[in-house]
């Protein structure tokens, strides 16, 4: 074909030469990207943990770069530089391939290398031919598909009891929860399932997802306990919007609000008692009952008040 005198090579033939060699080099980059780390390059041993990119690391290559962040170099700050500190990361709970030979020292070129990793959902290999996602809550991985399919199976019915009141704004998205099919854990199917070694559009779109939920999180002081209820209760509209209504139903998030609310009843009580005789007879209302004016003239009063 092409090259004899028959025929022109035109721009197709060249390009198809050309895609030959992206494509062994883009086998080389899947297998760099889901058999080793992508922080220290060495071959991926558990524990391994993810990031909101849904990168592949070794949990020690992590831990070193984060005790000493010049530790791999310029390169450690390009692969890591979002990582802040070791929560920033998961620790994957990953299926091992039964079918997988003990790692032979000299495995030939020729035959592809078997995954250690499967979904324990269909046993697809995690190789990079099928997507992998992790659940952000309990670091479980399946394969994109097995997840989906088991999804699928089991959706409204028996979700609609995790939601403890119905008052969430926004009918368009869905505030259930799933269950994680290995473990039970609770997860949003739209903010907790991240991809692991995503598409370079999907990983911009991580990131920004990733920023927008750095900015929501409280800013940390001592008093842990209520500044974090305050903060979490002030948070939520706004990360509901930005992650999908992530923790709409948590219930530990309503008993968080629930307190909030009481402890703005009590200071709202403190500063009532504050006030002058004259100014409560207004806002109060014990003696709202003598009174007998709409909120248009109570409006027009406290305007002078
Ligand atoms: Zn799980």
């Amino acid at each position: 074909m092409g090259n004899d005198g028959g025929s022109i090579p035109d721009r197709r033939d060249l390009v198809r030469s050309k895609k030959k060699a992206e494509q062994a080099d883009k086998a080389n980059q899947v297998r760099a990207m889901w058999f080793f780390c992508a922080l220290s390059k060495r071959l991926l041993q558990e524990p391994i943990v993810s990031c909101p990119l849904g990168k592949l690391y070794n949990r020690d290559a992590i831990l070193e770069f984060l005790l000493d962040r010049e530790s791999f170099g310029a390169e450690g700050e390009v692969v890591c530089g979002h990582i802040r500190s070791i929560k920033d990361v998961k620790t994957l709970k990953l299926t091992h391939n039964a079918s997988k030979s003990p790692p032979s020292a000299s495995s030939s070129e020729s035959q592809p290398e078997r995954a250690p990793f499967v979904c324990p959902l269909n046993f697809k290999e995690m190789n990079g031919v099928q997507p992998f996602v992790y659940l952000k809550p309990c670091g479980c991985v399946f394969s994109q598909s097995g997840l989906r399919a088991v999804a699928q199976s089991n959706t409204a019915p028996k979700s609609s009891d995790t939601q403890p009141d119905g008052d969430e704004a926004g009918g368009a998205d869905k505030p259930w929860l799933d269950l994680c099919p290995q473990c039970g854990t609770k997860y949003d199917r739209i903010a907790d399932v991240l991809q692991l070694n995503p598409p370079p559009e999907m990983e911009q779109e991580m990131r920004a997802t990733m920023e927008v939920l750095r900015s929501l999180e409280p800013v940390k002081s001592k008093s842990k306990k209520r500044k974090a209820a305050v903060a979490g209760d002030a948070d939520q509209p706004a990360k509901k919007k930005a992650a999908g209504a992530a923790a709409a139903t948590n219930p530990s998030i309503a008993a968080a609000s629930r307190a909030v609310t009481q402890e703005l009843a009590k200071e709202e009580a403190r500063r009532k008692a504050a006030m002058s005789d004259a100014v409560k007879s207004l806002y109060g209302p014990k003696d709202g009952s003598k009174r007998k004016e709409t909120f248009m003239t109570m409006g027009t009063f406290t305007r002078y008040a």
